[in-house]
C-alpha cells in the first residue's frame, strides 16, 4: 500500500531524511518510534506531500505521491492534483487542528462537501455514523473549545475518516493529551486497526505499539535503524541505539 524508496530530505544544510526505505502492506499498522528530531514527522509529511522529497520516491496504493512519471523523468503535480491526492491520505496531528469556528458535525463534513462535492445530506449521514464510531454522537453540535482534548482528537479522527482515505497517518496523536485521556484515543485507533485500516502511527506509546503494530520502525538521525514485528524490535532489539532509546521511554 505504501512504498517509500531512498527518500532524502534536507532543510538547508540539515539532512533530515538520509535515504529512507519503508513498505507498509494494506491493512497493516506501522508504528514509528525514535528520538526527537530523528525525522519522524518529516517522513509522515513527505508521504502526503506536505514536504517535497529531494530525491527518492513514494507511492500510495500504486500512485506516485506529488509527481507523475513521464519516461524516466518525474514532473511535479499541480497544486490541485496534490490536493486531490491528499484526500486519499488522512492525517491526524498532535494538536487536533480542528476548525474552531465550526461545530463538530461541520468539522467532519467540511472536506467531503468542499473537496469531494458530496451532497450535504449524504455527508451529514456519513458524519453521524463516524461520530457514533468514535463515541461522540452527543457532541455533534458542540464547538471544539467545549470538548476535552481526547474528544477533540476523536473528532479529528472522524474528520480524517470522512474522506474514506486509503491510508491514515497519525503524528503523536496522544502526546498533547492529559494522561487520563490517552486511552480513549488509543481505543479508537485500535478499533480502526481491528477493522483493517492501513495506518502509520508516530507515537511513544510502547504498550500500544506492542499490542497493535504489525511492524515497529525505529528511526534515529534521519534513517531507519531497524524494523520488524514488535516482539523483535521492542523486546529483542538488535541495535544499541534502539536499546538506548527503549530504556528511556519504557
Ligand atoms: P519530534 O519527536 O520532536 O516530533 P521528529 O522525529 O518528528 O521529532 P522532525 O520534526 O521530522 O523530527 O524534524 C527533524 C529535524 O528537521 C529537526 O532537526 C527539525 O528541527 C528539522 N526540521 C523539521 N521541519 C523543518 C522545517 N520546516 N525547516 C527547517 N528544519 C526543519
Ligand atoms: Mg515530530
Amino acid at each position: 500500500m505504501v512504498e517509500v524508496r531512498s527518500v532524502h530530505k534536507s532543510f538547508g544544510s540539515l539532512e533530515v531524511l538520509r535515504g529512507v526505505d519503508l513498505d507498509v502492506r494494506a491493512g497493516e499498522v506501522t508504528v514509528v518510534l525514535g528520538p526527537s528530531g530523528s525525522g519522524k514527522s518529516t517522513l509522515l509529511r513527505t508521504i502526503n506531500h506536505l514536504e517535497k522529497v529531494d530525491s527518492g520516491w513514494i507511492t500510495v496504493d500504486g500512485t506516485l505521491v506529488g509527481y507523475r512519471r513521464s519516461g524516466d523523468k518525474l514532473y511535479e503535480l499541480r497544486e490541485r492534483e496534490v490536493l486531490k491526492q491528499r484526500t486519499q491520505i488522512g492525517f491526524v496531528f498532535q494538536n487536533f487542528n480542528l476548525f474552531p469556528h465550526l461545530t463538530v458535525l461541520d468539522n467532519v463534513i467540511e472536506a467531503p462537501v468542499a473537496a469531494l462535492k458530496r451532497p450535504r445530506r449524504d455527508a451529514v449521514a456519513a458524519a453521524e455514523k463516524l461520530l457514533a464510531r468514535v463515541g461522540l454522537s452527543d457532541k455533534a453540535d458542540a464547538y471544539p473549545k467545549q470538548l476535552s482534548g481526547g474528544q477533540q482528537q476523536r473528532v479529528a479522527i472522524a474528520r480524517a475518516l470522512a474522506l474514506e482515505p486509503k491510508l491514515l497517518l497519525f503524528d503523536e496523536p496522544t502526546s498533547a493529551l492529559d494522561p487520563e485521556l490517552v486511552g480513549e484515543v488509543l481505543d479508537v485507533i485500535k478499533d480502526l486497526a481491528a477493522s483493517g485500516t492501513t495506518m502509520i502511527v508516530v507515537t511513544h506509546e510502547i504498550g500500544f505499539a506492542r499490542e497493535v503494530a504489525d511492524t515497529v520502525v525505529f528511526m534515529d538521525d534521519g534513517a531507519i535503524v531497524e524494523q520488524g514485528p514488535p516482539a523483535e524490535v521492542l523486546d529483542a532489539p538488535r541495535h544499541e541505539r534502539t536499546r538506548a532509546f527503549l530504556s528511556k521511554v519504557l
